[in-house]
């Protein structure tokens, strides 16, 4: 593989886009491996100095996934349900107190 930037044999790959990049191009950037909740405080385990190729952009903040939200659902799918069910449930709860009167009497 060859270096993003110069065209030189690459030495490593960038740990946030994957771009190959060479000994003196290379850069680094702190990298978060995991955060975990301890004592009601949030701790993360990181490298300080992870391969870094200087062109891809890691963000400094949180980006929200406004995106990955449950999709929604047409209205119109979610009233056709619910006049669906109760009309499914009406008929054996009808069925039922007819035998109930059959066998008291
Ligand atoms: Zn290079
Ligand atoms: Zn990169």
């Amino acid at each position: 593989m060859q270096c993003w930037i110069c065209a030189s044999p690459a030495n490593g790959t960038c740990r946030f886009c994957g771009r190959a990049v060479c000994r003196e191009d290379a850069k680094t950037h702190p990298f978060v491996l995991e955060v975990y909740p301890s004592d009601g405080n949030l701790y993360g385990l990181a490298v300080e100095d992870a391969l870094h190729c200087g062109v891809c952009k890691p963000r400094p903040e949180p980006v929200l996934m406004d995106f990955l939200a449950s999709p929604k659902v047409p209205n119109d799918a979610k009233a056709l349900n619910a006049a669906k069910a109760p009309t499914a449930a009406k008929a054996p709860t009808a069925a039922k107190p007819r035998k109930t009167k059959k066998s008291d009497e």
